[in-house]
């Protein structure tokens, strides 16, 4: 950390948290007075006792956003005063944006530095997009004789419920607060019953930025009470979830098994790494792949967790991998130089584990890592793992492992490289790396996944769409103008003159 960097475990030790659920603009206990604590997976100690809300609290939030949804607060306000209110609350997670991801590594585990490095400025860019967007978008008039105007507009969609999960708390809550209050929707947010912290927060300062009451909600609280409650609501015109394909399909159901609301789904992956002959400088090469699996812990939807490379370079490339792989420091989430923090939660840790263990058994080779950690910390740490000899049949590479671990596969030509690279359920992203421009063309086309990166690992920035084919996504792309139409329906007007 620089010498003028913020003393992160200072401010984690004296920054105020808000534990209470947040409704109609007032923090409230739940209505059962249920609490539940949220845990540091650094130390496995409890950071606080948060509200556990349930189906009684969603009703009470749906039904003050729904209420102000209908006044028109904040949907009838203009384009200008949303944009200034949304613009400000940007300003205040600037502001507070050291405590924030001071927070967010107290309940993530993630390094703090990532969290004020990568989480925090995304969020803040994030919001601000969208708010510059709300007095540019254009309704349109349509080709019609001339005796009809015919006008198509949009409107917002109304009560906006969403679900979020645990790695990438704040961004992920912004990334969808962003086009929601654009369009001027009201919104209930569940965070992750793991990391309720950053949103609870994100309430507080929404209110500052003079957003009106009931228009942002946030419950923290379990998936199967809270979250489901909230899918199942007849008063919700809208389900936006990030979180597990499993969990994703029981939205659907929730929504088939209530008012048939938009269910907009964003989901795991298992993306492919895929490394040509033809590369010749290796170094940015095993940096981007460190990244791609390594950041987060791999706790990242998109993490590059299958790197599929050319057989005859692949001693050389799996050489230069462990050598940076052994770079990336494992530790204390606060400490400057961690570059792995802790896993999100025991339960987890030892999934990540199991995974490693069936690896093993069907004979996938251990080339570096492979083990718990630190464990007398208290935290949950998985050293970065590499595993050589992997088939694209075998359990590690088909399953999301959603951990450091990264699987070695080889091909022999590009078509085998394409067709290991989409023989998975997932679609989200997938990397390429090739000096060959015809090939970084075809390929990019070729491969199934909603975001393809060439010679780099990246998700875009807040202009381009993110969004999963196959089973990685439903109904929607994140980020660009397209996320706003996910909240928003149009309507046509067909007049005729007289
Ligand atoms: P999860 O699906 O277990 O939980 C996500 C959220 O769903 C949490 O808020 C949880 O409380 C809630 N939930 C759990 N069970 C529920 C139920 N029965 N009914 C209603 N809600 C329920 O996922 P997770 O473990 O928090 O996150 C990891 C997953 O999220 C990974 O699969 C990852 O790939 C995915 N993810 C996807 C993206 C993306 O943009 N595609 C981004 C981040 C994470």
């Amino acid at each position: 950390m620089a010498a003028n960097a913020p003393d992160f475990g200072q401010i984690a030790k004296s920054v105020e948290l808000e534990t209470k659920a947040f409704i109609n603009g007032r923090f409230v206990d739940s209505a059962s007075g249920k609490t539940f604590d949220t845990i540091n997976p650094a130390t496995g100690r409890t950071i606080a006792a948060i509200a556990e809300t349930d189906k009684e609290d969603v009703n009470r939030a749906v039904s003050a956003a729904r209420t102000v949804f209908d006044k028109g607060d904040w949907r009838n306000q203009s384009p200008r005063d949303r944009k200034i209110a949304l613009l400000k609350l940007a300003d205040l997670v600037e502001k507070h944006q050291q405590e924030l991801a001071a927070m967010e590594a107290l309940d993530t585990g993630k390094p703090v530095l990532d969290a004020f490095n990568a989480d925090l400025p995304d969020a803040i860019a994030t919001l601000r997009w969208h708010a510059e967007a709300i007095d540019k978008i254009y309704d349109v008039v349509s080709p019609t004789s001339s005796d009809i105007v015919s006008m198509v507009v949009r409107d917002p969609i109304g009560v906006v419920g969403t679900v979020i999960p645990w790695n990438f708390p704040l961004a992920i809550t912004a990334m969808k607060l962003g086009p929601i209050l654009a369009g001027g929707n009201s919104v209930v947010i569940k965070p992750a019953e793991q990391t309720p912290l950053t949103a609870l927060k994100l309430a507080r300062l929404a209110a500052e930025a003079g957003i009106p009451d009931g228009v942002v909600n946030v419950l923290p609280g379990y998936g199967e009470t809270a979250g489901q409650a909230l899918g199942r609501h007849a008063d919700v015109d809208c389900l936006s979830f990030t979180g597990s394909t499993e969990v994703g399909g029981y939205f659907l159901k929730y929504a088939a098994e209530s008012n048939l609301k938009r269910v907009l789904l964003e989901l795991g992956g298992k993306s492919p790494v895929i490394v040509m002959d033809d590369v010749d400088d290796l170094t940015p090469v095993v940096e981007q792949i460190a990244f791609g699996i390594l950041f987060s812990q791999g706790e990242n939807c998109s993490a590059g967790s299958r790197l599929l490379v050319q057989k005859n370079m692949k001693e050389r490339l799996l050489a230069a991998v462990l050598d940076h792989f052994r770079t990336w420091k494992v530790g204390d989430p606060f400490a400057p130089d961690t570059r792995v923090g802790a896993l999100i939660e025991e339960k987890h840790m030892e999934r990540v584990l199991g995974y490693i263990d069936a690896g093993k058994k069907e004979g996938a080779k251990i080339v570096l890592g492979g083990n718990r950690v630190l464990e007398e910390t208290g935290g949950y740490f998985v050293e970065p793992t590499v595993f050589d000899n992997v088939r694209n049949d075998m359990k590690i590479a088909q399953e999301e492992i959603f951990g450091p671990v990264l699987s070695t596969i080889t091909f022999d030509d590009v078509e085998e490289a394409v067709s290991i690279a989409n023989d998975t359920k997932y679609g989200l992203a997938a990397q390429l790396y090739t000096n060959n421009l015809h090939i970084a063309h075809k390929v990019s086309r070729q491969i199934r996944a909603g975001t393809v990166s060439v010679n780099c690992f990246s998700e875009g920035d807040q202009a381009v769409p993110f969004g999963g084919y196959k089973q990685s996504g439903f109904g929607g792309r994140e980020k660009s103008l397209l996320a706003h139409d996910q909240y928003l329906q149009f309507k046509t007007i067909w007049m005729q003159l007289r």
